[in-house]
């Protein structure tokens, strides 16, 4: 078994697009375990009201759940809505209801509307007992106040980019968003981490994606390219990441292959990244 350690100070990245269906959740949910699978200690936040995430770590999350919408409008504390995924103690999720869906509107009329999931993080990590080595948080593809929470309460934006036509597009849209969280909500965000990912080596294309994000972000792209396989987008339907349900293939080779450059790389790394 792969030995890690872990710096010791919780990361909390949000993985963010402005584009759907680029693999945002199925990275979330597989780095999240693969990081538990080495031993760290990670919280999934499901900020996606679609609730993708809950559903790939086995979490129940029907309307009745307490949820991360209880979080946001109702001042339920974080502690209380977490649960534990089937597959590993050490990781976490604070599930999505379709509740979520209407928070979006509620939160317009809230106090501090932008810094809710912040607020709530921190008093969650403040009376844990051990603390946790990351925090990933998956984002709705809109830029909503639901997002904006996200990269308010992060300090790494983490991009996952499909190895497919127009990857680029509405990505210098993103930088942008991120460059204004940065001046007016949250100085320290920083774009840290990009995983190139559905890569299919027998396509030119993928290469030619790959090519292109690495000669425009040297630093922040992992060596790591996450293959399109069929066993990473069948596992959710079982209630499983691709690590708990084929540990073997090379979906869950790749994301911990991932998973370890992106503790090793560390906030060091991290500080390195530009948005
Ligand atoms: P997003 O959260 O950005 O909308 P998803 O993570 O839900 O994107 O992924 C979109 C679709 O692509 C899903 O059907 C998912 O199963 C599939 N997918 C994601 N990554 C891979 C992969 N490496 N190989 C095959 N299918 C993938
Ligand atoms: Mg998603």
């Amino acid at each position: 078994k792969t030995q890690v350690s872990f710096s010791g100070a919780t990361r909390v990245m949000t993985i963010s697009n402005q584009k759907g269906g680029v693999g945002k959740t199925t990275t979330t949910v597989n780095i999240a375990a693969a990081l538990a699978s080495l031993g760290g200690q990670v919280l999934v936040i499901d900020l996606d009201p679609q609730g993708n995430a809950s559903t790939a770590l086995g979490i129940p999350h029907s309307a009745e759940t307490p949820s991360v919408y209880d979080v946001l409008i109702e001042d339920v504390a974080l502690a209380d809505v977490i649960q534990p995924s089937p597959e590993n103690e050490r990781l976490l999720c604070a599930p999505s209801t379709i509740h979520l869906a209407g928070a979006e509107i509620e939160l317009v009329t809230q106090v501090a509307r932008e810094q809710r999931l912040k607020t709530a993080l921190a008093e969650y990590l403040k009376h844990r007992d051990e603390p946790l080595d990351f925090v990933l948080i998956d984002c709705p593809p809109s830029l909503g106040l639901l997002t904006i929470n996200a990269f308010t309460a992060a300090t790494e934006v983490f991009l996952p980019i499909q190895c497919e036509y127009y990857a680029l597009e509405g990505l210098s849209q993103l930088l942008g968003n991120v460059q204004l969280i940065q001046k007016h909500l949250n100085p320290r965000l920083r774009l840290t981490t990009i995983l190139l990912t559905m890569f299919d080596a027998r396509t030119r294309l993928s290469q030619q994606v790959a090519d292109e994000v690495r000669g425009h972000f040297s630093g922040e792209v992992l060596e790591t390219v996450i293959p399109r396989s069929v066993r990473v987008s069948e596992a959710p339907s079982f209630g499983k990441t691709v690590i708990s349900y084929d540990g073997n293939s090379a979906g869950a080779i790749a994301y911990r292959e991932a998973a370890l450059e992106i503790v090793r790389r560390g906030v060091a790394g991290a500080e390195e990244g530009r948005a």
